[in-house]
Order: C-alpha cells, then sequence, then structure tokens
C-alpha cells in the first residue's frame, strides 16, 4: 500500500470488520429523565422560563430562544397517541410473528412525546387520539435505558 494511487478506481479493499465500541452520553438533562425511569418508574420534563416551550425528554436549554431550561418536573406516564405505524416486517425484512405497532405518544401536561411500541392493543384497534400508559420494567430490572418503559398500553 505504498504506492500512490492515482485513478480512484483502483482503490483496494478488503473486506472484514473492525471491533468498535462506543459510549452514548445523554448529557445531564438525559440523564435526570433516564434517571427518573430508572429510580423511580416516572416521566419528567422541563419548560423554558423565556417562551414557555415544554420539552419532554428535557433539554438544558431552549431550541426556540436558547433560554437556559426550568427544573424538571415530574410528569404523568401518560399520553396520546399522535400518530401510528404498524410493521409486519423486522430490520432485515423477515416477516415479524405478529405485527408491532410503533406510535408517537404525545406525554400529557407536556408539548412533547417519546416514539414507542404500544402492546395489549390489537393493530386494528389503534387510532390517533388513544389515551395510553406507559407500562415500565420491574424496578429490579430496569437499566437506565429508554427500554425500561417495555411499551404504551391503552390507558386504564
Ligand atoms: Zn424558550
Amino acid at each position: 500500500m505504498r504506492e500512490k494511487l492515482t485513478n480512484p478506481d483502483h482503490v483496494r479493499t478488503w473486506p472484514g470488520t473492525i471491533p468498535v465500541e462506543h459510549v452514548y452520553t445523554v448529557g445531564v438533562a438525559g440523564e435526570a429523565f433516564l434517571r427518573a425511569i430508572k429510580e423511580r418508574g416516572r416521566l419528567v420534563a422541563v419548560g423554558c422560563p423565556g417562551c414557555g416551550t415544554d420539552y419532554l425528554p428535557p433539554r438544558l436549554y431552549c431550541e426556540r430562544c436558547f433560554e437556559k431550561t426550568g427544573e424538571v418536573r415530574e410528569v404523568e406516564a401518560r399520553g396520546t397517541v399522535d400518530t401510528f405505524t404498524v410493521a409486519h416486517r423486522d430490520l432485515e425484512g423477515h416477516p415479524l410473528e405478529k405485527p408491532q405497532v410503533y406510535a408517537f405518544v404525545r406525554i400529557d401536561g407536556t408539548g412533547g412525546g417519546l416514539v414507542h411500541r404500544l402492546g395489549e392493543v390489537d393493530p386494528d384497534d389503534v387510532h390517533i387520539g388513544m389515551e395510553v400508559q406507559a407500562v415500565f420494567l420491574p424496578p429490579a430490572q430496569r437499566t437506565g435505558s429508554i427500554l425500561d418503559i417495555v411499551n404504551f398500553k391503552p390507558a386504564e
């Protein structure tokens, strides 16, 4: 590989894999959000004192007016289906055993929401405006991941 290539068509490749590890840092606001899920089974939001925009998940600064946001506050882990889709195949294109519903759930009392799975519901019964609530893993099984929320199910 010491020769100088002058024609890009002559670039050589070696098939193989490179082991890569990474750490994803969620930041101060993201940590508050994931800790609330893991430690209390709750969702938290934050408001902007400058323009009143509400964020869930929380952010440190307002993306509209650049004001530092206020204190995080707990909100009910309930919301409304804003939009949804029904998947019949996995990421590799293989048919799923049963269809999986993914939805954007707008969380009550906030301007934000989460994309997550819907469960305990027939895909044919899902509709925009449907009221849902989060289902959390048992406390001992939580790891501080968004997947500590198993899914959202129809609200009781
Ligand atoms: Zn703002």
